[in-house]
């Protein structure tokens, strides 16, 4: 194994690593596909699956974009999960509707397509949310959703089948990386090296396997949410990306659009919630069951143990809440709670070029299931 050569080894089969492996794929380069667990169960599958290019700001909006293209296109082939049933951010007070008008304004300039729904028309569609929430939504039909327990092996499958030039092995952490002139050789806990002309690793939020030191010092923050799932709930409809006054009030687009998302005033009855970073967002799956989410604390690579294991119950209570005057979901109705990690940058991604053939990708943060896909092409198109 030791003297083959490929063009491109990607170390992580999260989504990240998955769509760089994809778009060499699409150039006609063979790619070896290495991940260290028996099958991915990083931050690629402990999220929403909401794919939303409306909530972010600059080219991270740009590749959300050509993420919908890229996931619609690969759905036509095979089912990867992927459904278009748009996205709704509801507003819950005049704040609120006054920002998602601003939003609106930047879109239509922009040319992004979306709809503004009036109290009636949103709960016409959703008549499940409560009529006091209820102020107003934009909508952003165009938009999809995956299911995140899914997606990421599915679209392993489907690139096995499509491009005879991948190989994919779960099971194989990398330990170590080395450049050899113009290949590089990368070793794995298997005893198996391996050469390629190039190396990308998206490590995720593993910072202590390779690199130890580079991300020590690399400004890279790991944030831990707590998730909550219901039961199968058939008498509640909601199909597509749920976003509330919250989300309104934190995601990038309207921070960086909206001149009124600096000057609202924050209504009291939030302001515990913001302390522990908790904005309320609803994805049902297939089942019926409805993940609702989200609680953001923070910690920097080096001290990532201290985020800890437990799920917080007051985090919780308060989640639930929250999405309780929503919709009509209590404690009793759910069934799993986790927590989520992802990776995340101040400057939006890490990125590190260790030579001129070792290339690190990763701290793409909270928009990779939206990002990646667009994020991953770029990359290609550059490297090679
Ligand atoms: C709770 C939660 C909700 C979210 N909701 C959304 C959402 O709705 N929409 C959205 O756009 N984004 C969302 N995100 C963000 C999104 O999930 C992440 O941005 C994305 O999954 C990051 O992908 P990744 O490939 O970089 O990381 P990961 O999915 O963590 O993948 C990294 C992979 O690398 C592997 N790896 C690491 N080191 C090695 C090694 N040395 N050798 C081999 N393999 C290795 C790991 O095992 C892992 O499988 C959410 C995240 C969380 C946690």
């Amino acid at each position: 194994m030791a003297d083959k050569k490929y063009d491109l080894i990607v170390v992580g089969a999260g989504i990240l690593g998955t769509f760089q492996a994809y778009h060499a794929l699409k150039k006609g380069l063979h790619v070896l596909h290495l991940e260290k667990d028996i099958y991915p169960v990083g931050s690629t599958v402990q999220n929403f699956g909401q794919v939303v290019p409306s909530g972010m700001a600059d080219r991270w909006f740009d590749y959300g974009v050509r993420g919908l293209d890229l996931y619609s296109s690969i759905q036509s082939k095979c089912d990867i999960s992927i459904r278009n049933n748009g996205s709704y951010y509801i507003a819950s007070d005049a704040d609120e509707l006054k920002i998602i008008h601003e939003l609106s304004d930047h879109y239509t300039t922009k040319g992004y397509a979306h709809a503004m729904y009036s109290k009636k028309q949103l709960l016409d569609k959703f008549p499940d949310l409560k009529a006091e929430y209820v102020q107003g939504a934009i909508v952003f039909e165009q938009e999809l959703s995956a299911e995140p327990d899914k997606l990421i092996t599915r679209l392993h499958s489907f690139m096995k089948q499509e491009f005879k030039n991948y190989e994919l092995h779960y099971d194989h952490s990398v330990i170590d990386c080395e450049s050899t002139g113009d290949t590089v050789k990368v070793r794995t806990n298997q005893g198996t090296d391996f050469i390629s002309a190039k190396l990308i690793i998206c490590n995720g939020y593993d910072f202590k396997t390779l690199y130890k030191k580079d991300f020590e010092n690399s400004g890279l923050k790991i944030s831990k949410l707590q998730m909550m799932r219901t039961v199968p709930l058939q008498n509640i409809k909601l199909p597509g990306n749920i976003l509330t006054g919250l989300t309104i009030r934190r995601y990038e687009s309207f921070e960086a659009y909206c001149p009124s998302f600096h000057t609202v005033e924050v209504p009291e009855h939030y302001r515990e919630l913001r302390e522990h970073g908790i904005h309320i967002l609803f994805k049902q799956a297939i089942d019926g069951s409805i993940i609702v989410g989200d609680s953001h604390e923070y910690a920097d690579v080096n001290n990532f143990a201290d985020l800890g294991y437990a799920i917080k119950e007051n985090i919780n209570t308060l989640m639930i809440n929250e999405a309780n005057r929503i919709l009509p979901i209590d404690a009793s109705q759910i069934t799993t709670s986790w927590a989520g990690f992802y990776s995340q940058h101040s400057d939006h991604i890490f990125e590190l070029d260790k030579d001129s053939n070792i290339h690190i990708r990763t701290g793409i943060g909270g928009k990779g299931m939206t990002a990646s896909a667009g994020y991953a092409e770029y990359c290609i198109d550059s490297l090679f």
